[in-house]
């Protein structure tokens, strides 16, 4: 029977706008067989996530989205099977959770300074957690009124060399992967074709990703064209690299993006659920 995997997606312990019981019931009523939450920098959602995936009768994969600092560049690495009890895991995502803390001020106080008080209060009503994100600004920009919509504000006020961005370190690419892959995890380059980088950079990333013992690249996401996903699988299959297929659903606010409705994978494609070190092994019959 065909399975429907869905790798890639968030809670409200992060900036998704269903708490993890309802994204696993949404994700049951969808038919999903085996969902992974992968929340940013943050395991909170997966207890509660795994306890209603077991009730509902759907497989499910601890799982995180690590942010992570290469080149300059912010890039997301997800974590799949992650060991929620790794220690270096969890000090590296508190010092993430400083960092964090520290630009959700900064960025607070750039905005007060163009005329816009109150963001700190104000994005944090919007948050479930302990995540304070850009997303949760967006939204407190858009309830006042400073934006129609999310892809707006993002351009107006939260990128590079808009007041409410503020650039930072995240975890190096060798930190993420060890803190998912040494206690038997899998890493996953997340939405490729996601990052402004040449094709020569990604192919960079990918070879040292590799050579840290990544092993994972998400060919299917929900922010991927047929194009796009064609020429990841191509990439995928040409560094040897297993195939990860995730929505990247943040919650029904998003018309674009649902979860456990991706495109197949392209022919060549080995996923990842054929690792050795899958979790869920298919019952042998
Ligand atoms: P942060 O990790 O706090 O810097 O926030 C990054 C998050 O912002 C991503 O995970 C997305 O959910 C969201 N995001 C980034 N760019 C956009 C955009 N153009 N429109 C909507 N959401 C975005
Ligand atoms: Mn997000
Ligand atoms: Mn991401
Ligand atoms: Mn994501």
């Amino acid at each position: 029977m065909n399975q429907v995997y869905d790798l890639h997606c968030h809670s409200t312990a992060s900036d998704g706008s269903l708490t993890p019981r309802q994204l696993v019931l949404k994700a049951a009523q969808q038919r999903v067989n085996v969902l992974a939450l992968t929340d940013h920098d943050v395991t909170d959602g997966l207890d509660e996530a795994g306890q209603a995936a077991a009730e509902a009768g759907i497989g499910f994969v601890p799982g995180i989205e690590v942010s992570v600092t290469w080149q300059r560049l912010t890039v997301h690495i997800v974590g799949l099977n992650i060991d929620v009890n790794h220690p270096p895991l969890q000090a590296g995502l508190a010092k993430l959770l400083e960092f964090r803390n520290w630009r959700g001020a900064e960025i607070a106080r750039r905005l007060a300074k163009s005329g816009i008080p109150g963001a700190l209060e104000g994005a944090a009503a919007f948050a479930g957690g302990k995540i304070l994100s850009r997303t949760h600004f967006a939204h407190f920009l858009v309830d006042q009124g400073h934006a129609g919509d999310m892809g707006e504000v993002f351009k107006r006020f939260l990128v590079n060399k808009k007041p409410g961005y503020v650039p930072g370190q995240w975890a190096s690419l060798e930190e993420a992967v060890n803190w998912i892959r040494q206690p038997g995890g899998i890493a996953v380059i997340a939405h490729p074709a996601r990052y402004s980088m040449t094709a020569t950079r990604l192919r960079k990333l990918i070879g040292e990703f590799k050579e840290l013992g990544g092993e994972g690249f998400e060919v299917v996401s929900g922010t991927h064209s047929r194009d796009e996903v064609q020429y990841m699988s191509r990439l995928a299959s040409r560094f040897g690299l297993l195939s990860s297929c995730g929505s990247d659903y943040h919650g029904p606010k998003n018309p674009y993006l649902e979860l456990g409705r991706l495109m197949p994978f392209p022919e060549a494609c080995v996923p990842v659920w054929e690792s050795e070190r899958w979790p869920l092994r298919p019952a042998k019959g």
